[in-house]
């Protein structure tokens, strides 16, 4: 069959709407002369046939990536050489951006690095992607191109299907495997039984990859609405302990997932793998360095592993606190949380209006500082620090109702 009976118009569909976009309309214009084209390929496309959101636009270019970059610095466009090995550039326009990645053969692969050649083939490119769902390309007009020949059936029917033999395909990236569970996580249908066994079988080679690849992937799969069937099956075929580095909580997590639906909340990845493996301390730096997570989310996940072992009844009083010390959002996380860890099944309808209560409420500032007790006569010096910690947790304690004053009548009496 031709590509161009494969092709299809995606015409005035609304998923494929960001196809008007102004900043991606400029891409097309800037980068389709002189014999080289652009298409979206990857996520954007997928996801719009699958009725899903659409967050970044990835583009495959028969341009190689130097033409790529100086027809950008021609148009005073940046032009960021994220991959130029891979032939991959990222274009920043009207503050968008956009990954573009010369057409590609793996000449050699390994399993962690390949190898590549450039190309002007959008067979070949097609047939070296991952998933069949990954295949698909749109060009300028809204054309649809699907050289694999299956991609757009199986990104309809949230089939994630590997393009040719499933361990052949993993053994040159074992990413692929981590992949496989992502897309599964995300769309879930059935599970592809010959990917899922040759997913399984590679799982040794996993530790081969790189900090940044699993923690990326990862990241994307738990917070995905389909994670409790993915991790279910990774941990049933014996891999989510070893990729974890800990024993996962998975009807823990499960039920995180199911009270945030239940409450129509998102919960955040801190907060997902808090649910999914971590009780300590140890486990959030652990967990972080596993999965090359930033030092902001191994704090949060430790602090709240800290802060929910603390929590007691859940009233109007301790939700105040918990936002006061540690912010709205992260006191309604530390709920939730507290809430999956000793199984509580909680009155949704009451449960829904604290949390909307807390979201909303204005954290207050404590009216006293340092200078509010040197004017009093203390000496400057570490003390009024301390001073000020007790005072302040009075203050918390008191339900934020303690006015300066009587901070100040009791400044005295702590002395
Ligand atoms: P997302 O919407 O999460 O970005 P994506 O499919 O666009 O999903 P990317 O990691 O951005 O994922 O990759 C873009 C495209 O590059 C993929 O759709 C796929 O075609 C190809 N690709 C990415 N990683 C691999 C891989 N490990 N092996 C083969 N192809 C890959
Ligand atoms: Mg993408």
């Amino acid at each position: 069959m031709s590509l161009q009976e494969q092709s299809c118009l995606v015409e005035d569909d609304p998923a494929f709407r960001w196809r008007h976009d102004l900043a991606l309309k400029k891409l097309f214009s800037l980068m389709n002369r002189e014999g080289e084209e652009v298409r979206v390929v990857g996520g954007a496309v997928r996801n719009s046939l699958i009725g899903a959101k659409v967050s970044d636009i990835d583009c495959a270019t028969t341009a190689l990536p130097q033409k790529v970059m100086e027809w950008a610095a021609e148009a005073g466009i940046k032009a960021v050489p994220t991959g130029l090995d891979h032939g991959t550039v990222t274009l920043v326009i009207d503050g968008r951006s956009f990954e573009l990645t010369t057409l590609r053969r793996d000449v050699e692969t390994d399993g962690r690095h390949a190898e590549v050649a450039f190309g002007r083939d959008w067979d070949m490119d097609a047939h070296r992607r991952d998933f069949t769902m990954n295949a698909i390309y749109m060009d300028a007009d809204g054309r649809l191109y699907d050289p694999v020949g299956q991609g757009i059936e199986d990104a309809k029917a949230r089939h994630v299907r590997f393009i040719g033999d499933a361990s052949g395909r993993i053994g040159e990236d074992y990413l692929r495997v981590l992949r496989f569970f992502r897309f599964f996580a995300q769309y879930g249908r059935e599970m592809e039984p010959d990917g899922y066994r040759a997913c399984i079988a590679a799982q040794g080679q996993l530790c081969s990859l790189s900090a940044e690849r699993v923690g990326a992937e990862m990241s994307k799969l738990v917070q995905g609405p389909f994670a409790v069937a993915a991790l279910d099956a990774m941990h049933r075929g014996g891999m989510l302990s070893a990729i974890l580095a800990s024993v996962p909580h998975l009807s823990r997590f499960a039920r995180l997932q199911r009270l945030a639906a239940q409450l129509y909340q998102k919960a955040d990845l801190n907060l997902l793998l808090t649910a999914l493996c971590v009780d300590v301390r140890e486990d959030a730096i652990r967990l972080a360095g596993i999965l090359r997570l930033p030092n902001r989310n191994r704090d949060a996940m430790m602090r709240m592993a800290r802060t929910v072992r603390t929590i007691g009844s859940i009233d109007s009083k301790l939700l105040e606190q918990l936002a006061y010390e540690h912010g709205n959002e992260t006191a309604c996380d530390l709920v939730l949380l507290a809430l999956v860890r000793r199984q509580i099944n909680p009155d949704l309808t009451e449960l829904s209006m604290q949390l909307r209560d807390i979201s909303l409420w204005t954290v207050p500032v404590f009216p006293l500082n340092g200078r509010h007790l040197i004017d009093r006569g203390m000496k400057p010096g570490p003390q009024i620090g301390e001073q000020l910690n007790k005072l302040e947790k009075a203050w918390v304690a008191s339900g934020f109702a303690l006015s300066r004053q009587q901070l100040l009548s009791m400044a005295k009496t702590l002395r």
